[in-house]
């Protein structure tokens, strides 16, 4: 039997481990029972797989071949959504106020089972490595995972992630997701509180709230490369109507396609808010909440991926570019791996909604892709 037929003959069995994933969905960090059961099920077919990698929740399986070749690995992410699922399917969440709405049970599904199928075939040259994030959605996973240490030695690594019907109908793939870079800011605006009837007397926070969002709505960068900066929450209220306030906290949300010109607007955007607060007298401090870097993905594992999903699907669509974000980047960045994220369709309207409904059939076709990228290069 070739690994194509294997992982037909198990199609049920994917299935009902990512309708079981979906009914334990569990926040960043805490994915305690996901990554047990994934432990468990990779321990009971044999591969070796180490636990807490991170300190917590963390895995990294391997699967190691005779000869001598590259360490390749296909990394999933754990974590799920707060959001209180309304789908109505008979595998719905279990777990009050968390769902899988990114479909990160998919995504580990599939690397479970790769790994299942790749260590039915075995391989001859290299290791593979399967790589068990959390906590994607909190921009921290990975940072953590590398952190660890032990990603050392790690060549090539390819995710895969289910995407929207706009990008990617059932049955079609594209071997490359272009990922934007995204840096959350805070701002702490301080003023002068005093009476309503003497604003003279006092510096009015919301007021300056309003003339940085103008400034910073006044920073240009390289039209070419899509970008965007914008507020997304300003709180600034004292209870009342006639009082000058003294405070307000406001949010933005930055967004590049490249890392060079994150760059360069963080530093406009930086300094229109600092140079408008003090325009008035106020002041601004920015705290940088996290920061993700675009997508830097390696041309010959794009070529070989999509290759594997021609094999698979008859033909590969082009890669896409998206203004979403992925913390999957950091590997490449600060690793220094090729890298590269395959887009799977599924027929979704949307991701990070409470009633997202997957096809779920494309999820063998998933294994498949990754299984034959893999025996590809290592087999
Ligand atoms: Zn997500
Ligand atoms: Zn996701």
């Amino acid at each position: 039997m070739d690994s194509m037929q294997w992982i037909d003959s198990h199609e049920q069995e994917i299935i009902a481990t990512y309708k079981h994933l979906h009914t334990i969905p569990e926040l960043g960090h805490k994915e305690f029972k996901t990554s047990a059961f994934l432990a468990e099920e990779l321990k009971k077919a044999g591969i070796e797989v180490e636990e807490k990698v991170d300190g917590v929740t963390g895995l990294i399986a391997t699967i190691r071949g005779r000869e001598p070749g590259i360490t390749f690995a296909v990394r999933a992410d754990m974590d799920a959504l707060p959001l209180t699922e309304e789908t109505g399917l008979p595998f719905a969440s279990t777990h009050p106020g968390v769902m899988h709405a990114c479909g990160h049970d998919a995504n580990s599904t599939m690397a479970l089972w790769t790994a299942k199928a790749v260590a039915a075939a075995g391989i001859k040259r290299g290791a593979i490595k399967f790589v068990f994030q959390p906590a994607e959605e909190c921009l921290t996973g990975a940072k953590n995972m590398m952190a660890s240490g032990k990603l050392k030695g790690i060549d090539e690594m390819v995710g895969i992630h289910f995407r929207i019907k706009s990008e990617a109908k059932f049955g079609e793939a594209t071997p490359a997701v272009a990922h934007a870079a995204i840096c959350p800011l805070k701002v702490t605006v301080r003023g002068k509180g005093a009476h309503g009837a003497r604003p003279h007397q006092g510096i009015n926070a919301a007021e300056v709230a309003g003339l940085i969002t103008h400034a910073v709505s006044l920073v240009h960068c390289d039209p070419c490369v899509s970008h965007s900066a914008k507020p997304t929450r300003i709180l600034v209220d004292t209870g009342t109507f006639n009082i000058i306030p003294e405070k307000a906290e406001m949010y933005f949300d930055l967004r590049a396609q490249t890392n060079e010109v994150m760059d360069f607007q963080l530093e406009r955007v930086t300094r229109a808010i600092t140079k408008a607060a003090e325009a008035v007298g106020a002041s601004a401090e920015i705290e940088i909440m996290g920061r993700l870097p675009a997508a830097v993905m390696d041309q010959t594992l794009i070529a070989e991926t999509s290759a594997a999903i021609t094999q698979v699907l008859g033909s590969a669509l082009p890669p896409i570019q998206v203004a979403g974000s992925e913390d999957f980047h950091i590997f490449a960045i600060e690793g220094g791996m090729r890298t590269t994220v395959i887009g799977l369709g599924t027929d979704a309207e949307t991701h990070h909604n409470n009633k997202v409904v997957y096809n779920l059939e494309a999820i063998p076709l998933g294994v498949k892709i990754l299984t034959t990228l893999a025996l590809n290069k290592l087999a």
